[in-house]
């Protein structure tokens, strides 16, 4: 095996139908892993995207705006003959709107997707891994709002920030268990996830001023990363949280 191979493993990619999951879970296929796809929307495009790099695609479906779906989605991807190797929680969603006005709905909604439906998706993948013996890694999408403040985005921020701070946690309390769990800091992405800020003409100025390497990112550029903490060469990187932003953090 080569430090960045991921033949023979299986890779559970959330929210994996567009965006930053479809392109993570067709880079993954694309190092040698079989993929299970988990999202609420069909995931036929990146069904697609796996076959071509020859890899094995299965699709599960769940809601994970509700914690309960971590425990259908293990159930389901044992049934399907997936074991427990890799898991990127990348499913997420945000609500805009200030803080005076923010409203509870817009504030749970974000908090469960993006936070408590992780922390339980990580338990019973973590579980499932500890059961098998079999070494695992967990990567998270963390954001930029896990660093900084941002603007409009209450839940979100407390989320992301959540989030940095879980994924330190669980690598304490797991590393020595065999599972490294790490997080990946995407910078500003074209996504539907950022449909409004590119639509914003002085927002879209403002925020390609200060990234160093004069873009957006685009899905894509998240996969390298994703390859290398899913793969044995991050099998002594624990708790980190990754930017990969274009130097956006650097500023
Ligand atoms: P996206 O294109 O909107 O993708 C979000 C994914 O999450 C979609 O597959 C979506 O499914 C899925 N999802 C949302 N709620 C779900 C639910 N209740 N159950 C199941 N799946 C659900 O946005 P993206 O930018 O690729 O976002 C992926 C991750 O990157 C998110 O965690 C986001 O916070 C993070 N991120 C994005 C950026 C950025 O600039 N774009 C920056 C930093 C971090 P549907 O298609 O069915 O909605």
């Amino acid at each position: 095996m080569t430090l960045f191979d991921l033949s023979g493993r299986t890779a559970i990619v959330t929210g994996a139908n567009t965006g930053i999951g479809r392109a993570i879970a067709a880079g993954l296929a694309g190092a040698g892993a079989d993929i299970v796809g988990v999202g609420r929307s069909a995931m036929t495009g990146t069904e697609a995207d796996v076959a071509a790099a020859g890899r094995r695609f299965t699709a599960i479906h769940a809601d994970l705006s509700r914690a309960e779906s971590a425990g259908k989605v293990m159930a389901e991807a044992a049934a399907a003959g997936a074991v427990a190797d890799i898991l990127v929680n990348n499913a997420g969603i945000i609500r805009r709107a200030d803080a005076l006005d923010f409203t509870e709905e817009d504030w749970d909604a974000v908090l469960d997707t993006n936070l408590k439906s992780v922390f339980f998706l990580c338990q019973a993948f973590a579980r499932a891994a500890i059961t098998a013996g079999r070494p695992a890694k967990i990567i998270n999408i963390a954001s930029l709002l896990s660093f900084q403040g941002g603007i409009r985005v209450p839940s979100y921020t407390a989320a992301k920030s959540g989030l940095a701070g879980l994924t330190k946690l669980l690598a304490n309390e797991w590393a020595a268990r065999g599972i490294n769990v790490n997080a990946i800091a995407p910078g500003y992405v074209e996504t539907n996830n950022t449909t409004a800020l590119r639509a914003d003409a002085e927002r879209n100025a403002d925020i390609l001023k200060r990234i160093p390497a004069g873009r957006w990112a685009r899905p894509d550029d998240m996969v390298g990363a994703a390859i290398f903490l899913a793969a044995p060469a991050a099998d002594y990187v624990h708790g980190t949280i990754l930017p990969v932003d274009g130097g956006w953090l650097a500023r």
